[in-house]
């Protein structure tokens, strides 16, 4: 049989790095693309994620503060 995929769901932290475009490699870049074309509950986070990467994104621009998690 061919390989048999767990059905893992994508990490908050990997797509954070997915959209900070930090994925690179096509290796993990395509199954997550597949896994967010696939999986509405993924979706829904990673939009929260892309929230926060733009708010990240924003505060770095404004003021270079110091950003603590
Ligand atoms: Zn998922």
């Amino acid at each position: 049989m061919p390989c048999e995929m767990a059905w893992q769901h994508v990490s908050d932290e990997d797509l954070e790095r997915y959209y900070l475009g930090m994925v690179t490699d096509e290796s993990e870049l395509g199954p997550m693309e597949e896994h967010l074309l696939a999986c509405s509950s993924c979706v829904k986070r990673a939009e929260n994620a892309q929230d926060y990467v733009d708010l990240i994104r924003a505060a770095i621009i404004e003021g270079g503060h110091d950003l603590e998690f």
